[in-house]
């Protein structure tokens, strides 16, 4: 007799091992720029270190002096180049364990944090249910991992702000987040980045609590949560969901899943309030990319089934592994990255100050 699915397949993940290939800190990559430091910005980086100096204190980090500032990428940041600084900010967690998760997010070599995990597989055939595991192997991509950012590398500044900070509000429980509401801007609240003295800052707090991320294209902010999985161990999921904040902080994208009783919010670039939007912004984009994330009209983006998201499944309808922008959502970060020349500057103005921005977004 042959077997028939009558049932879809539940998946359910368990971490198993984690092995990691990404970053070593004092690697120097081939597009970087050369190192022509001569305003009083780059000057007062300190403390770049020869090889000799590194291995005689590993841990000794590098600081934008007179500020709590690090570097995350040892002799990697130019804060005299016109770049796009990622401070991160670390609330309610140990600062070691900010620090080892840092080269987890930025992906520095594009390797990927590679982790075995067992996917438990449930199915009902007509003889009854089974159960059976898979092993496998994901590779969660990082911000230099991922397009367009990772053939942009010397657009970026990676910073952390050296002081851990308090959330405001006790965390909610597991069982409120599930009402939505409870987003993490409500209890990761501080401007403490603002101390590093940089402009074109895009903060990402990272938030250890059971709050709703969130990325916000007013702000520049990127708000992460759960950033463990369990006790003190990382959360490898957070780096997708990193990807997809900075999707909103940074793109200004908007989300394009879907929501019970959600309200409406289609806009510019991905999230179109009808066909014809649609065709207007991304038709000559139809066809492009593959598979799930391959160039179509499909309907439910922004909360809402009646308006149209570009490709099946983006990382902006979700924070799955597996996923990236597509090429829509693409051409809008690299638009965005071509406001920064990623050189050195005299200089260096804001690229998006709040009036630009809502002169730029079209709805
Ligand atoms: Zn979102």
């Amino acid at each position: 007799m042959n077997r028939k699915f009558l049932s879809g397949t539940l998946v359910f993940i368990l971490f198993l091992l984690a092995g990691c290939s990404f970053l070593s800190l004092n690697k120097n990559i081939s597009n970087a720029p050369n190192n022509s430091i001569s305003s009083k910005l780059a000057n007062q980086i300190s403390s770049i270190p020869d090889n000799q100096t590194e291995l005689q204190n590993p841990e000794k980090p590098e600081r934008l002096d007179g500020t709590i500032c690090n570097s995350v990428i040892k002799g990697y940041n130019h804060a005299d180049y016109e770049r796009i600084n990622i401070i991160f900010v670390g609330f309610n967690m140990p600062k070691e364990d900010l620090i080892s998760f840092l080269s987890k997010y930025t992906d520095y070599d594009s390797a990927g944090l590679s982790i075995k995990i067992q996917e438990k597989h449930k199915i009902t055939t007509e003889e009854g249910t089974e159960l059976y595991t898979e092993n496998i192997t994901k590779i969660f991509y990082g911000l230099l991992g991922t397009e367009p950012f990772k053939s942009n590398k010397n657009k970026f500044n990676f910073w952390y702000v050296d002081q851990i900070q308090n959330m405001s509000e006790s965390s909610p429980s597991k069982k409120t987040n599930k009402t939505n509401s409870n987003f993490c801007n409500s209890y990761c609240v501080s401007d403490i980045e603002g101390a590093c003295g940089l402009k074109n800052i895009y903060p990402i707090y990272l938030c250890n609590a059971s709050c709703r991320s969130y990325g916000s294209w007013a702000t520049n902010k990127a708000y992460i949560h759960e950033v463990y999985s369990k006790g003190r161990k990382f959360n490898p999921y957070s780096i997708k969901t990193l990807i997809h904040e900075l999707g909103h902080s940074f793109g200004g994208l908007r989300d394009e899943y879907t929501q019970i009783n959600g309200t409406s919010a289609p806009g510019y670039p991905n999230c179109a309030p009808s066909l014809e939007k649609a065709q207007e912004w991304w038709g000559d984009l139809v066809g492009q990319g593959e598979a799930q994330l391959k160039v179509g009209y499909f309907k439910g983006c922004s909360y809402n089934n009646s308006n149209y998201r570009p490709t099946n499944s983006s990382i902006m309808r979700g924070s799955v592994v597996d996923l990236d922008y597509g090429p829509v959502n693409e051409r809008r970060l690299s638009e965005r990255l071509a406001e920064y020349s990623g050189n050195y500057s005299t200089n260096i103005t804001e690229k998006d100050s709040l009036p630009q921005r809502n002169q730029r977004t079209k709805n």
